[in-house]
């Protein structure tokens, strides 16, 4: 039985207004004893449930403004800030018109007020396999902006999950930024959850393509919640790519992608039924790909 405790542990609680403030504490973290925040959504939850260890020190990344940004321009693409809302997403003019899959994925996630307060770098350095914002951050290619003491490095975020909670990042390490880049083709991302609003996918499936003569020119699947991470489909997309958007080869593909999830027996759905969930989605995503 797990047990509800109503308030948070005794822990040191800091709001670094720089950069270089956050980083040197993040420089001393050892064995989890420090842990970072932006929402707090998830994170807040979970330490007051026990379902982590206890930190020692919290560091709310709240105080470093400079991270609350969502750009774009035609030569960089888009770049999501490590404080940028899920809300501050979904409603920014560059991604309905341009990158409207993800604002279906920040808009599938939980409530107007997690939305609020929870942020997309927090979706996915939570690195659960039902991440709403993943699947489709995979298919556009996302790229992860990873700040330590030793210097940044640029991860590609399908490097970037490592299994259920675990993450590219070092412990010294933050999330800065996310990046997509400039794209040729139309997206959906479709969650299938038991309740309509404030319940995590039992499978969510994000396709991007793009049509040209009939043919399949891009193609890229991503699946969440069937594996121990956010995955992408490769085998049905090569099943696609260069292919007539035709009913059956759109199928059989599909059927491909159930074969390449993992999905596992859990309270919320049997691993059998995500599979076969999984066929019907892609080939549903596909299709509202290729409509939009
Ligand atoms: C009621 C409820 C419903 C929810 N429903 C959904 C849902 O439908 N779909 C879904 O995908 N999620 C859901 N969530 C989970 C959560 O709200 C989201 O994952 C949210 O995006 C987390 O963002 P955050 O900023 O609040 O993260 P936080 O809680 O602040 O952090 C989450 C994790 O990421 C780390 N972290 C945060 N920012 C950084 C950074 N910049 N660099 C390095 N590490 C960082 C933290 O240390 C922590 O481990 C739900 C949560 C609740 C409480």
């Amino acid at each position: 039985m797990s047990i509800f405790y109503r308030r948070l542990p005794k822990l040191d609680y800091v709001k670094p207004r720089q950069m270089d403030e956050a980083l040197r504490i993040l420089g001393e973290n050892q064995d989890g004893r420090i842990r970072l925040y932006a929402g707090g959504t998830d994170v807040i939850p979970k330490i007051k449930e026990r379902l982590m260890p206890v930190p020692e020190v919290l560091v709310d990344l709240k105080g470093i403004t400079e991270l609350n940004y969502i750009t774009h321009n035609d030569k960089e693409g888009l770049h999501i800030g490590a404080l940028a809302s899920i809300s501050q997403v979904a409603q920014a003019s560059v991604i309905k018109e341009k990158y409207a899959m993800l604002r279906e994925a920040a808009l599938s996630i939980a409530s107007t007020q997690v939305q609020n307060r929870g942020t997309i770098a927090g979706n996915i350095c939570n690195a659960v396999p039902s991440a709403d914002s993943a699947p489709a951050l995979l298919c556009l290619g996302a790229k992860v902006l990873c700040v330590g003491k030793n210097g940044e490095r640029t991860v590609d975020l399908d490097d970037f999950f490592f299994g259920p909670g675990k993450t590219a990042l070092a412990e010294d390490e933050l999330l800065k930024d996310i990046s997509i880049p400039n794209l040729d083709g139309k997206g959906a991302y479709i969650k299938l959850s038991p309740r309509s609003r404030m319940d995590l996918a039992v499978v969510g499936v994000a396709a991007f393509a793009k049509v040209e003569k009939g043919a399949f020119k891009d193609i890229r699947i991503g699946l969440g919640a069937v594996a121990p991470t956010p995955i992408r489909a490769r085998e049905a997309e090569k099943r696609l790519m260069g292919e007539p958007a035709s009913e059956s080869v759109i199928s059989e593909a599909a059927a491909l992608a159930a074969k390449e999830a993992k999905p596992i027996d859990d309270h919320r759905a049997s691993a059998e039924y995500r599979r076969m969930m999984v066929e019907v989605l892609v080939k549903r995503a596909v299709h509202q790909a290729i409509a939009n």
